[in-house]
């Protein structure tokens, strides 16, 4: 397979990323022990203002532990975006727990808060069970409409999970929230440092929370449950989750440049906005006035009559001239493995699959490369 020439979303090392991964090197630190994983932990919390940071080896192990934290277990329901990442409702099957697939809000194209509300409520009257956790996931670094969803679960004792895997630098900025970051609204909120996330070290993630209780509870779950002291004694079942001391090194250092990141995203987006807003049938990524998204994956929707081409033509035509590009997910409800799940809705999350596709947006991005993405989705439409 011949690679891309102009990568979707790659890794950009900077800063001190040499210095700190040669100093677990030359210190023998590579493994659990070390002083990056503190460090890293310390300075995520206070960047996206939480108490606590525990760090995992990944975001769907950071999404597993944050579910068991909200007590989700056998047999109980979690009400997440059908529109996502797979890895936001494998966490749930990983419990034995049913996810409960909810529509997408066009505002946000994240989940539609209205449905949430009016599922909880009719369970409430109806005097039926109430799913164990809401999981909002704030996808491709927009905000979640978090707040009326934050309201309901208040009212009917639902635990609140953010999966915030994509959204790293992205806040509110209006309402009951207004600065806060995404990820610190639930009772947990969970990042990944996957590649081709904002943030990388190789593969990890985090779990933040304002719970003192929670946040031990999270680092005994990521350390096998081992209890303190000289004997191997686990009080419960753990996992291997924890982050290696190389893989903070990185982290560290990623974050440090996170600022200047976001920053580069936020350039990015803008000139493609500029671009692509004068072809018919292009809608650009949603912005919504009470958010400051992080624009993680530029992402558009193509309206084939009106534009001239459909979302998967400009992928493989892009595709053609050396563009990495991808098409939005299939909703989940959509999956083979999650076929059948109950779920509200659905319709907006088929028409963002449809229409959607992300373009290049690497922080390492140049102003030529990308004008010769926008002159080849522009090639793409008849429609001017
Ligand atoms: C990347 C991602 C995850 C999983 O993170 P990993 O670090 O790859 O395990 C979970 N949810 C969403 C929405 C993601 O994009």
């Amino acid at each position: 397979m011949k690679s891309a020439s102009i990568p979707l979303s790659a890794p950009h090392l900077c800063g001190n990323a040499e210095r700190y991964l040669r100093q677990c090197v030359d210190e023998n630190q590579v493994s659990s022990v070390g002083p990056f994983v503190q460090r890293f932990e310390r300075l995520f919390a206070e960047h996206v203002g939480s108490r606590h940071a525990v760090a995992c080896s990944s975001g769907t192990a950071a999404i597993h532990v944050a579910l068991r934290l909200a007590g989700v277990g056998p047999g109980d329901e979690v009400l997440v975006s059908s529109f996502t990442f797979v890895a936001s409702a494998n966490p749930i099957r990983y419990l034995h727990a049913q996810p409960v697939f909810v529509d997408s809000h066009l505002a946000t194209w994240n989940l539609a808060p209205d449905l949430v509300c009016a599922e909880l409520e009719r369970r409430a009257r109806a005097g039926l069970r109430q799913p164990a956790a809401v999981e909002v996931v704030h996808v491709l670094g927009h905000p979640a409409d978090v707040e009326p969803v934050a309201g309901a679960c208040a009212r009917f004792g639902v635990a609140l999970i953010e999966d915030a895997a994509e959204a790293l630098g992205a806040r509110y900025t209006a309402g009951r929230f207004a600065g806060r970051h995404v990820g610190t609204i639930g009772r947990a909120g969970c990042f990944s440092f996957n590649g081709n996330k904002i943030l990388t070290t190789g593969g990890g993630g985090m779990v933040v929370t304002d719970d003192q209780r929670l946040a031990d509870r999270a680092r005994h779950l990521t350390t096998q449950a081992k209890c303190p002291g000289l004997e191997y004694e686990h009080d419960e079942v753990g996992y291997n989750y924890r982050l290696t001391n190389l893989a903070a090194a990185l982290g560290l250092a990623q974050l440090e440049c996170l600022p200047d990141f976001v920053a580069r995203k936020r350039e990015i987006a803008r000139r493609y906005d500029a671009a692509l807003s004068v072809w018919p049938g292009v809608t650009l990524p949603p912005r919504a006035a009470w958010a400051d998204p992080s624009l993680w994956l530029y992402s558009v929707l193509v309206d084939a009559g009106r534009f001239g081409a459909d979302s998967r033509m400009v992928c493989l035509r892009l595709g053609e001239l050396g563009i990495d590009t991808r098409p939005l997910w299939r909703p989940l409800h959509r999956q083979p493995i999650y076929a059948g799940c109950p779920r509200l809705a659905g319709e907006v999350a088929e028409g963002l699959h449809a229409q959607g596709l992300s373009l290049p947006c690497s922080v390492g991005l140049t102003d030529e490369q990308q004008d010769r993405v926008i002159a080849a989705f522009a090639a793409c439409g008849g429609g001017r």
